[in-house]
């Protein structure tokens, strides 16, 4: 198959990466979709994808050996799988599951970045897109983990996007605020909380994940060319209210 670009985008069978995946292909993209449920890959058409887990460098490498394979090239990433649930501090198994959800968030952008760099380099650059939160910009009850995992994406996208300028690679972030996906649904159904968490937000409703996936396109876009190691809030003002 023949496209000029071509992008590598992970937790690519919900939410927010299916978002990307639906909106790099419709804009001509090829793309690498990848996804722990390969259940959830399979309602995916026109795109290459790849049932793997983000924590195991394999699973990496071999999307990029899939993007070559089925495209030829390499030149945009949307390192986006994550997971929360760690629960209170004190709650048993909670450092197992901290241990596990630094693995999926850091650990699986860190390796993403390793996977596609060298891909990023053989076409003279790329662009890179990793998925932190306005968890990890500030604190939520019951929430530490994730909101440690969220804020070492912050720190680790500004360090890696030092070393990488000098060969045209860009790595930036967008900090999600309360996205309707399948992580949310609970909360977005819940008659109490869905609108109460709602109504925290200066545009007093939940974003929609296409509008995550505009700002990814944007970040990865010559829109962006001069745009490095930052984490763009896409959050409805929650950010910026001192409220
Ligand atoms: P989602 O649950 O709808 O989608 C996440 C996808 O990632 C799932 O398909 C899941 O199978 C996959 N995944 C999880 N762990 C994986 C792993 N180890 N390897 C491969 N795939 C894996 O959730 P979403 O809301 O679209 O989340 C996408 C990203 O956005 C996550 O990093 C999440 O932390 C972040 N985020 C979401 C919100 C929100 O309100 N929904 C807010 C801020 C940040």
């Amino acid at each position: 198959m023949s496209v000029q670009k071509v992008v590598l985008i992970t937790g690519a069978g919900s939410g927010i990466g299916l978002a990307a995946a639906r909106l790099y292909a419709e804009r001509g993209y090829g793309v690498v979709a990848v996804d722990r449920d390969a259940e959830r890959l399979a309602g995916l058409g026109g795109v290459a994808t790849l049932a793997g887990d983000v924590a195991d460098d394999a699973t990496n490498a071999a999307a990029v050996e899939l993007a070559q394979e089925r495209f030829g090239r390499l030149d945009a990433a949307v390192l986006n799988a994550g997971i929360g649930g760690a629960g209170p501090l004190e709650s048993d198994g909670a450092l197992e599951r901290f241990a596990r959800i630094l693995a999926v968030n850091v650990g699986g952008v860190a390796s993403g970045v390793r996977a596609v760099v060298p891909a990023m380099r053989a076409v003279g650059g790329g662009a890179i897109v990793a998925t932190s939160s306005v968890s990890g910009l500030r604190g939520d009850a019951h929430t530490w983990a994730y909101n440690a995992s969220k804020a070492a994406i912050v720190n680790l996208v500004r360090g890696l996007a030092v070393d990488y300028a000098s060969e045209g690679i860009r790595i930036n972030a967008i900090a999600p605020g309360g996205t309707v996906t399948a992580m949310t649904a609970a909360q977005v159904a819940d008659p109490w909380l869905g609108p109460a968490i709602a109504a925290r937000i200066p545009m007093g409703r939940w974003s929609e994940p296409r509008e995550q996936a505009e700002v990814v396109w944007f970040l990865t876009s010559s829109a962006a060319s001069y745009v490095t190691g930052v984490t763009v809030p896409v959050d409805g003002g929650l950010s910026a209210d001192n409220a």
